[in-house]
């Protein structure tokens, strides 16, 4: 067989010889921005050119701090394909988490959204990697009390160069992109991505029995293209031909978004369990449907089953997939398998699914590292490795997250069934430990947002003198029912969900969970600022 070097350079080949006619659409300000993905990569192509004279060179990286927009997109192609590395800044980060990605990953190129310019300010005089800003813009150049010196303008730039960038020959080892984690606990670290692993992750990503993304698709990613490479979508949607909308800044609006996905006929829409719970909403109240959507991606959280059977309810399937930023992100996708009585099909929705093929998982003990048994009981790590997993860190911090033996310790806890389906509990650092014994946070949490007057709750264990730690639930009433609940009514409502054991020694009352900078609820904000669990609470509660 021949030894063909997968490369992203294949994606944006397949895309100008198959698919030159199908349209990448964003949304603007006023109206929408079509292009073709014909026209797409003659950008491309000037974009290279434009790098190569802006004196990028193999291997340097070259941030982005953008929406999920066209540009964006030409981005992902042009960086690669031309031998650097694609940095996607997320873009809710703090500015010295910022500042800390950016010198870190010592990027050379800085490529801004005008509308981001605002959040580059305060890095000013703080980020001496980089050489060159250059301004992404529709309208008039950004005002110039930014302190950051000239940006260059993207149309600009691209205006001078060649529609045929003579493209290299690449090694598949080659970095193509790079992703910071989160940084919930410290600071972010850095993920590197090759040709390789994309492109494996890419045919990944497609297959049938994972997310299924073909060529009569239009895809919606909501998730950011900042986050774990919006899970993959760009490039399996180039590689299948699909069409593509962007939400471009109007991410976090379901009407933006809804009627995007209406106009323009989504068939596939993706995003996190918060986008969803907007998204419920705003169909209730408005009363339109989207009747083409034939699946909806939900990954980022576990899906509380309100949420999936309110969205069910509208006609709309949820596909539940798992994984991080360290797995590119792909790792398990739960679709019920062919022996599942239909009594049983919901619960199997709702796992975490089963590993993609090209992965391998295991649940190994945190303590003991013993490999645990898939009995559905039993709970450990979950460890994986494969072809798109990350076997470390960019500059080697944390080196302690590669087992001896070559697995990825991904830091979630979790039970598998014999049959496959991976239930996640917890994250090793969120699971309560009351007398001795574990409690799952995240399934406490799922049982309260089931209560029908409940929008969102996150559990965290609170110090208690007696049983170590005790679960304590943060919840927030639907606005309907705000100062209408009360925390004995869902105390009452969790006894014949969870063992008597597990049921919280207090429900308090907020307005919002924080969430962290990707959307998952911050439980390290939550116990930061958490007062003592109540002495009198604990034996009212608990008997
Ligand atoms: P990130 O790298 O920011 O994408 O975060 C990855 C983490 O999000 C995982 O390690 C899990 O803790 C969590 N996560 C992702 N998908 C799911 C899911 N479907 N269910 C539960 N937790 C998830």
């Amino acid at each position: 067989m021949q030894d063909y070097e997968l490369s992203v350079q294949h994606v944006l080949w397949r895309m100008e010889r198959l698919h030159s006619k199908k349209e990448v659409v964003t949304k603007r300000e006023q109206g929408l921005h079509r292009i073709t993905n014909g026209e797409m990569v003659r950008r491309v192509n000037r974009l290279a050119g434009a790098l190569k004279r802006l004196g990028v060179k193999p291997g340097d990286r070259v941030a982005t701090l953008a929406w999920n927009n066209y540009r964006h997109l030409e981005l992902y192609y042009a960086v690669p394909c031309m031998g650097a590395v694609l940095h996607t800044l997320n873009l809710r980060l703090f500015p010295q988490h910022l500042e800390f990605i950016i010198n870190d990953a010592e990027d050379k190129v800085l490529f801004v959204d005008q509308t981001l310019v605002p959040l580059l300010k305060p890095l000013a005089g703080k980020i001496p990697s980089i050489k060159t800003i250059v301004l992404m813009t529709d309208g008039a150049p950004a005002a110039a009390d930014h302190g950051l010196g000239e940006m260059l303008d993207y149309e600009t730039l691209l205006a001078a160069e060649s529609e045929d960038y003579p493209w290299p020959k690449l090694s598949e080892r080659m970095a193509a992109s790079m992703c910071y984690t989160s940084g919930t606990t410290g600071n972010p670290k850095g993920v590197v991505y090759s040709h390789r692993s994309q492109f494996i992750h890419t045919m990944g990503v497609l297959q049938a029995d994972n997310l299924a993304i073909t060529e009569k698709d239009t895809v919606l990613p909501i998730v950011p293209m900042f986050h774990a490479n919006s899970w993959g979508l760009p490039y399996a949607c180039g590689m299948a031909g699909s069409k593509v909308l962007f939400p471009d800044r109007f991410m976090g609006d379901a009407k933006s978004v809804v009627g995007l996905a209406e106009e323009e006929g989504a068939t596939i829409l993706a995003g996190v369990p918060t986008i969803w719970i907007g998204t419920v909403a705003y169909l209730k109240e408005s009363g339109k449907r989207l009747p083409k959507v034939h699946t909806v991606i939900c990954g980022g959280s576990a899906i509380p089953q309100a949420v999936m059977q309110a969205m069910d309810s509208l006609g709309l399937r949820m596909l539940h997939a798992w994984g991080m930023t360290e797995t590119s992100p792909l790792g398990s996708v739960a679709r019920p398998r062919a022996d599942t009585k239909p009594e049983d099909e919901l619960a199997a929705r709702l796992t975490q699914g089963i590993v993609v093929p090209g992965v391998e998982i295991r649940i190994c003990d945190p303590a003991t590292g013993a490999e645990l048994p898939w009995d559905g009981v039993a709970f450990g790590e979950i460890q994986v490795r494969g072809p798109w997993i990350a076997r470390g860190y960019y500059n080697g911090y944390d080196p302690g997250k590669l087992t001896e033996d070559g697995w990825f310790r991904t830091g979630d806890v979790a039970k598998i069934t014999p049959e496959g389906y991976i239930e996640i509990v917890d994250r090793t650092k969120d699971v309560i430990k009351s007398g001795g014994e574990w409690i799952s946070s995240v399934e406490l949490e799922n049982a309260i947002m089931a209560h029908p007057k409940i929008m969102e709750a996150a559990v965290i264990g609170l110090v208690h003198p007696k049983w170590d730690e005790r679960p304590v639930a943060f919840a927030v009433p639907k606005p309907e029912f705000k100062g209408q609940v009360t925390q004995e009514e869902v105390i009452d409502f969790l006894r014949d969900k969870v063992a008597k054991w597990w049921l919280p020694d207090e429900v308090r009352f907020i307005d919002e969970v924080p969430k962290t900078s990707v959307g998952k609820f911050d439980k390290k904000v939550l116990r930061a600022a958490a007062a003592p669990i109540k002495e009198s609470a604990a034996p009212a509660v608990r008997k």
